[in-house]
């Protein structure tokens, strides 16, 4: 099994220039600034580290209109910035800067930012979040946020009525092209070989939505548009080598997630596909003081309002742990 542990001549090394918290956060979407806001309040001195993309995925998207609140919607980066405002003014310490390799073996937990800097943590909160899959063709970037979206739940609002199409054939593809199809007037759905890998009730239940059209063997080639949105999407059917020009105003890509959880790996207990495993109903992992929230534990929800929710319960949870411990050691010193 990988693990980005830390070799004890390099713990010797660092250990001079270390320093120590009691609460690190590590990530900045919902989650990690939720648990932030939470766990300042209750006087556990966060630090956090953003990670390369500050504030998350949510600064890759424009209008977010599902977040309880905001009754005019917000955008992506404008809601991002506050909860980071939010934070920071409770007495977060925000830092730029990636986790690089962590060692959970013992007490206190030993964290390396930009393989440079440790820390050593009570309790560590891991909200690294997911990345959305892309097909890495450049016109998806380009109009990424201008008819280009990997979330039906956030972004499908915005196509009420029009013609859309969707690429994948897992679970995810299926759920989202059903709820797309509730909004919009017609969904290709995309899909690369000639079945699905979904599972055959939700296959079903694609087959029966009367507005999907299921184009088998499709691959997509380029996403077209006017410099500004989304005007279509050229595809290629690979059996009869044709190519053909699907009149879309937007494209949904569901062809996968990946939990940023591989500097854990070793350490937590993951599913197969890297979400970290957390006791039901809590925000624990198997390390006692490590506690994951957010995507980077949820594989079904994916939601800034889920991820947010469970942050909140990963600062309670730490807060909970450290009272207990606390609680412990002085019963240990009355006892001697
Ligand atoms: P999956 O990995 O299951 O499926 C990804 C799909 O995307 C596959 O059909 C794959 O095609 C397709 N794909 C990958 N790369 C490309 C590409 N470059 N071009 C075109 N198509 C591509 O991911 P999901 O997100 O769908 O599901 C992840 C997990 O979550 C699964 O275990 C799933 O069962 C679960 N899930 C469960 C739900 C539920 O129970 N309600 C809802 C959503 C997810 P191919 O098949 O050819 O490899």
């Amino acid at each position: 099994m990988e693990r980005h542990a830390l070799l004890t001549d390099d713990l010797i090394k660092l250990s001079s220039c270390s320093e120590h918290v009691k609460c690190l956060i590590i990530g900045s979407g919902p989650a990690g600034y939720t648990a932030a806001i939470y766990a300042a309040r209750a006087d556990l001195n966060p630090v956090l580290y953003t990670g390369i993309l500050a504030g998350g995925q949510l600064t890759q998207t424009t209008e977010v209109e599902n977040y309880p609140g905001y009754p005019d919607g917000i955008q992506g980066p404008e809601m991002m910035e506050n909860f980071r405002k939010q934070a920071e003014r409770l007495g977060t310490d925000i830092r730029l800067g990636y986790i690089t390799s962590v060692d959970f073996s013992g007490m206190p937990h030993v964290v390396v930012v930009d393989e440079a800097k440790t820390i050593t943590a009570d309790t560590v909160i891991i909200s690294t979040g997911a990345s959305a899959k892309w097909l890495g063709l450049e016109s998806e970037q380009k109009y990424n946020g201008f008819g280009v979206s990997a979330c039906a739940v956030c972004d499908g609002f915005f196509f009420r009525g029009q013609d859309l199409a969707i690429v994948g054939a897992g679970d995810t593809a299926a759920e989202e092209a059903i709820y797309l199809a509730k909004l919009a007037r017609k969904v290709y759905m995309l899909v690369r070989r000639d079945e699905f890998r979904a599972s055959k009730a939700m296959v079903q239940r694609v087959l029966n939505t009367p507005n999907i059209e299921i184009l088998y063997n499709t691959e997509t080639k380029e996403i077209t548009g006017d410099g500004l949105n989304v005007t279509g999407v050229k595809v290629q059917n690979n059996k009869v080598q044709e190519e053909t020009i699907l009149d879309v105003t937007g494209f949904f890509v569901a062809i996968g997630h990946q939990p940023n959880t591989h500097i854990f790996k070793g350490w937590l207990d993951m599913d197969e596909t890297g979400y970290i495993k957390t006791k039901p109903g809590t925000t624990y992992t198997n390390i006692r003081g490590v506690f994951c929230c957010g995507d980077a534990q949820d594989h079904v929800y994916r939601q800034a309002v889920t991820a947010a929710g469970t942050g909140c319960m990963a600062a309670i949870d730490a807060e909970r742990y450290l009272a207990g411990r606390a609680a412990d050691l002085i019963l240990e010193e009355e006892a001697t």
